[in-house]
C-alpha cells in the first residue's frame, strides 16, 4: 500500500488525506486515536503479561494530535498531547482506518461551522 500523498489536519478535530489512485478521506481524530495499534492501547500482550488497556478513561489531550512522523517509509507515528506516542500506523492501517471511518460530506461541513462558531 502506497502512502497517502497528502495528509492535513483541517481543523482541530479533523484529519484528512489523499492517495494517488485518487481516494480522499477524512476521519476525527479521535477515530484515528482510538485506532491506536501499540500495545498499551490494543491490551496485546508484552513479555508474557497481558497489559490492559486504561486508555479508554478520558485524559486531557489524548484526541489532540501533537505531530505525526515518518517511520521509515512504511508507517507515521502519532504523538497526542496526553504525551502518547507509542502509536505507529502503517500505511495499510492508515487507509483502512480512512475507509471505514470516512467523515460524510455533511458531517464535515457541520464540523467546519461549529469550529468557525469556537473561534
Ligand atoms: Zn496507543
Amino acid at each position: 500500500m502506497q502512502q497517502p500523498i497528502r495528509i492535513n489536519r483541517r481543523n482541530p478535530v479533523v484529519l484528512e488525506a489523499d492517495w494517488a489512485d485518487g481516494f480522499t478521506s477524512a476521519i476525527l481524530l479521535s477515530d484515528l486515536r482510538e485506532a491506536c495499534p501499540c500495545a498499551h492501547c490494543t491490551g496485546e500482550e508484552i513479555l508474557g503479561q497481558t497489559v490492559f488497556a486504561g486508555i479508554k478513561t478520558f485524559a486531557p489531550g489524548m484526541n489532540e494530535l501533537d505531530a505525526l512522523t515518518p517511520v521509515g517509509n512504511y508507517a507515521v507515528q502519532a504523538r497526542w498531547k496526553d504525551g502518547h506516542d507509542t502509536g505507529i500506523y502503517t500505511w495499510q492501517m492508515l487507509r483502512d482506518l480512512f475507509e471505514r471511518k470516512k467523515l460524510s460530506a455533511d458531517t464535515l461541513l457541520r464540523i467546519d461551522a461549529q469550529m468557525a462558531s469556537m473561534n
